[in-house]
């Protein structure tokens, strides 16, 4: 008995204790329904607007209390770039962790200090904070009624402390299911949405192979899907496996000599035929005609990736087959380069090492400016799940095959919120 009074007394006592610490090692932003809080953007830009107004929406929602924006007396969560904040605030902060798109967040009783790296950076640092409060983000097909978890709370507390995080990927591109074939744009703002909350900082799409591409970027356009990707900062990657948009299939009857040899015959650009003669200079020219046009008219994106069309064998006739298909695309994306560095400038151009990635060129040598993807989903899933071949096969491609860049793709598509899961934290989730 005096074994487990003594046992009570300790439990009674450690409660006290830890009733007193919570109370000082806590900022309480709301107490039972009232704040005396506010939010204050200091860097002026959309971006920083949209984590400012995110911010105040979802503590409303958790809370039902409405934290005014803009400087004023009392205690604050102040947020911006780290380059815009006060000296007081910033010396509130740790040093910015190495990579990308970071962010660093400082907690005491009466202040809350978010300062991003850059504006994305900022955004990511208002998510972690709501996630410290209890909120969590779901991939919205997992269950379309139950997108998120925004818990309903009187009394609104997180921890004091600080925290520096920054993601050792550049390019996070999110290739989520709404943004393959068909525009649906609900469906893509949704998932857009989550992407930028799980970390990521662009999306893939892949364009539909019916109707013309222009028309596509247009219908995303006057969807609100490029707003809403620009106002999280993010950047928009594609079109992906889109070749027979820029040499046609209408020029066979005119060209056949631009078109794939499959088992001696000239075949179009579709099942069961074959990707066009890249060898051919006619060919590539007007394809190069057709890719600035589109680019040019489609401001919001930012990594240019034409690719083969999917599954398609490569052109067999003789002079195609003195090189090999990365030699082929590597010649074509060094001319589309070389074009849209004096009309398109900023613009970042992207390709995969052809079918397999371990098979480098073996004459053509990549443009500097030309990005390599690596595609390989099974791959991905092993460096999501090991960490090592991912990093193993990245360092093996830039080192001993001497490629420029490479972007990890990462895949979500229909039929996988697994994988999604996987790479839930793609800042942090990968060392
Ligand atoms: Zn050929």
């Amino acid at each position: 008995m005096t074994k487990y009074l003594g046992a009570l007394i300790f439990l009674i006592v450690l409660g006290f204790c830890n009733m007193g610490v919570a109370r000082t090692m806590e900022a309480v932003i709301i107490k039972q329904g009232k704040t005396n809080w506010r939010i204050v953007n200091v860097s002026d830009n959309e971006v920083c607007k949209f984590a400012a107004g995110e911010l105040q929406r979802y503590l409303k929602e958790i809370s039902g209390c409405e934290l005014p924006l803009g400087a004023g007396e009392g205690p604050c969560i102040v947020l911006g770039i780290r380059k815009d904040l006060a000296s007081d605030d910033n010396s509130l902060l740790p040093d910015s962790s190495n990579g990308f798109d970071g962010y660093a967040i400082a907690i005491i009783p009466d202040k809350i200090v978010i300062g991003g790296d850059n504006e994305r950076g900022v955004v990511y640092g208002v998510y972690d904070l709501l996630e410290r409060i209890g909120c969590r983000w779901f991939y919205p097909q997992q269950d379309p009624k139950d997108i998120e978890v925004i818990p309903r709370l009187s009394t609104v507390c997180v921890e004091i402390g600080k925290t520096a995080i920054a993601s050792p990927i550049e390019y996070r591109i999110c290739n989520a299911s709404s943004f393959f074939f068909e525009i649906d744009p609900s469906a893509m703002k949704a998932q857009l949405d989550v992407a930028m909350k799980a970390r990521y900082n662009g999306m893939g799409w892949q364009c539909d192979h019916r109707t013309p591409i222009g028309e596509q970027y247009k219908q995303m356009e006057k969807g609100g899907v490029n707003a809403e990707i620009k106002k999280r900062g993010m950047i928009l990657h594609g079109p992906a496996h889109s070749y027979p948009h820029f040499l046609p299939n209408d020029f066979f009857g005119e060209h056949p000599e631009w078109f794939g040899m499959r088992n001696g015959k000239r075949v179009k650009q579709e099942f069961a035929g074959s990707q066009f003669c890249l060898s051919n200079p006619e060919a590539r020219r007007t394809f190069i005609d057709n890719a600035e046009k589109f680019v040019l008219e489609s401001p919001g994106l930012d990594i240019f990736c034409p690719l083969p069309f999917d599954g398609g064998q490569f052109c067999e006739c003789p002079d195609c087959s003195k090189s090999t298909p990365t030699d082929l695309m590597f010649t074509l994306m060094n001319e589309l380069i070389e074009r849209l560095s004096l009309s398109a400038p900023n613009l970042l151009i992207e390709t995969y090492g052809g079918y397999n990635p371990k098979d480098p060129p073996e004459k053509v040598k990549p443009h500097p400016k030309l990005r390599i993807a690596i595609t390989a989903m099974v791959t991905m899933i092993l460096s999501m799940t090991s960490g090592v071949t991912w990093k193993n096969g990245a360092r093996r491609l830039r080192e001993d095959l001497h490629y420029v860049s490479i972007t990890p793709t990462i895949l979500q598509h229909r039929g996988s919120p697994r994988l999604m899961r996987l790479c839930s934290k793609v800042i942090g989730g990968i060392s």
